[in-house]
């Protein structure tokens, strides 16, 4: 055990593609793996619907660790003690993880590699998260990137890492230690109904991919926004977790181009969707604390309003306007929801019934199974108009044209608000408009079966664009 490695994994629970773990192993000493439930102040807790895959994931990493012949501790507390004293019992001589980039976390990870260095172990890092750190791409003037497309540009001129493979079953030395096992990190009980829409862990992650290149790739760019087909990747959980990294989707991506010359447009619009992420990594590591502070003082005296029962319904899936219902129904049930429909939930919460972005973005931290630290405040922010280069204020979705646009038939919206099911694509999107006869013959009674909007999207609009005009 004397001099073994100790690897302690965060975000990054896979094998395959793994910085941190590949440079333990490569030591030759023996292995230990932990994961820490932190609890320290300041670090951001995960939510609901990401405690319950938490769970979940570290089950099927142990067993994957395991047949590698590493042992996985996971303990609950502050990191800056418990990593140095599990380095310390082990006598472990070395101890890396792959990097996080918020700056609490960043904080904690430089504690830690002090104190280590300190009692005489090795201590490392790794890039594992992101296409590329941070740090390493900056604009003309050395400074961090505020725009997307020199952003992106950047990145693909920066050439992004190949994958490492996946580390050899048996191949190790078997690190024995006594085993520690942390207290549940308590789920909420709502969470389990999660389970009837995932396959979890690292290899759930690779066929996920798989499945996405093999059979929606080639209609990528016009699928992507259409809620009721089943065009994007769903590896959005699997990235926030680290179960696949975005370097191998990337690679993977990047292959399909190669090979296929006909694909090479479909895949541009997927890796650039990839930069994206990346693009909200940049802010993260540059800027404060993007869930809390505007990244532009661009609404600072907006007023927002504050209106429980607007955001109860909004919550709920009950604000009258089917497609954003459906889109929060859809999350409430199975943890994600479509892009496309994210966008316009969070446009009608912050712009038409004006409640401040963080509010939409804890609700969607606790119930988002792919919940991430970077990419929710950023596109919060980007919807709500203070973010980096985000959406101009003045575009405000129009929830019924969106509806009609993006779900014509609306299948998205009778799947998931049933009680509208019966009426037809004309009136689906506004059943508030519909003919008394249309409503009737549906089973449809306005502010009894369903709502009837929580606001007029004509004055709705026109206040924003006051509230914004004043501030
Ligand atoms: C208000 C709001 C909140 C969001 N919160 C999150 C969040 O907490 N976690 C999260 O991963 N994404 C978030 N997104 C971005 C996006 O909605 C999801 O990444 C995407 O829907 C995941 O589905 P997918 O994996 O099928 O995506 P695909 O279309 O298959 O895209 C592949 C990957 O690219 C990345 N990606 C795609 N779009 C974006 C984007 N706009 N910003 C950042 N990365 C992107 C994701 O990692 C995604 O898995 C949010 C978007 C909005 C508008």
């Amino acid at each position: 055990m004397s001099g073994c490695s100790l690897v302690w994994l965060r975000n990054d629970l896979r094998l395959a593609d793994n910085p941190a773990l590949a440079s333990a192993i490569a030591r030759g000493a023996g292995v230990v793996a932990l994961y820490v439930h932190e609890t320290a102040p300041g670090l951001r807790p995960p939510g609901g619907a990401a405690r319950w895959w938490l769970e979940r994931s570290l089950a099927s990493l142990r067993d994957s660790l395991a047949e590698a012949g590493i042992e996985l501790l996971v303990e609950t507390g502050d990191a800056r003690e418990i990593v140095p004293e599990q380095a310390a019992r082990l006598k472990a001589a070395f101890v890396c993880w792959n990097r996080r980039h918020a700056p609490a976390e960043r904080e904690t990870d430089a504690a830690i590699k002090t104190t280590l260095r300190e009692n005489g172990a090795a201590a490392a890092s790794f890039p594992g998260n992101v296409l590329v750190e941070p740090w390493e791409v900056r604009t003309g003037g050395g400074g961090p990137y505020q725009v997307f497309t020199p952003f992106a540009k950047a990145v693909r001129q920066h050439l992004v890492a190949p994958p490492l493979s996946h580390p050899k079953a048996g191949s190790l030395t078997t690190a024995t230690s006594s085993a520690v096992e942390g207290p549940p990190t308590g789920e909420p009980t709502w969470s389990q109904k999660l389970a009837k829409h995932w396959l979890l862990g690292e290899e759930a992650a690779r066929a996920a991919l798989l499945r996405f290149l093999d059979n929606c790739l080639a209609g990528y760019a016009e699928n992507r926004d259409r809620p009721a087909i089943d065009g994007t990747s769903s590896l959005s959980p699997y990235l926030r977790f680290g179960e696949i990294s975005a370097r191998q989707v990337w690679h993977a991506a990047s292959a399909v181009s190669a090979q296929d010359p006909v694909k090479a447009a479909q895949v541009e619009k997927f890796l650039s969707e990839l930069i994206w992420r990346d693009f909200n990594y940049h802010q993260l590591y540059h800027r404060p604390d993007i869930a809390s502070l505007d990244m532009r003082d661009s609404l600072a005296s907006l007023e927002w309003r504050n209106d429980e029962a607007a955001l109860r319904a909004w919550q709920r899936g009950l604000t009258g306007f089917p497609i954003v219902d459906a889109g929060m129904r859809q999350l409430w049930e199975t943890g994600w929801m479509h892009n496309r429909v994210r966008m316009l939930a969070a446009s009608l919460l912050t712009k038409n019934l004006l409640i401040d972005w963080r509010l939409g973005e804890r609700w969607f931290w606790d119930t988002l199974v792919d919940a991430d630290m970077a990419s929710n405040p950023g596109n919060w922010q980007w919807v709500a108009g203070c973010g980096m280069d985000a959406a101009p204020y003045f575009r405000i979705f129009n929830p019924v044209l969106q509806g009609q646009r993006f779900d014509p038939d609306g299948a998205y919206v009778k799947r998931w608000v049933p009680e509208l099911a019966g009426l037809p694509a004309t009136w689906v999107h506004r059943p508030f408009e519909a003919p008394e006869d249309e409503l009737t013959a549906a089973g449809v009674i306005l502010g009894e079966t369903y709502p009837r909007p929580l606001v007029d999207l004509k004055a709705s609009r026109d206040r924003a664009m006051r509230a914004r005009a004043v501030s």
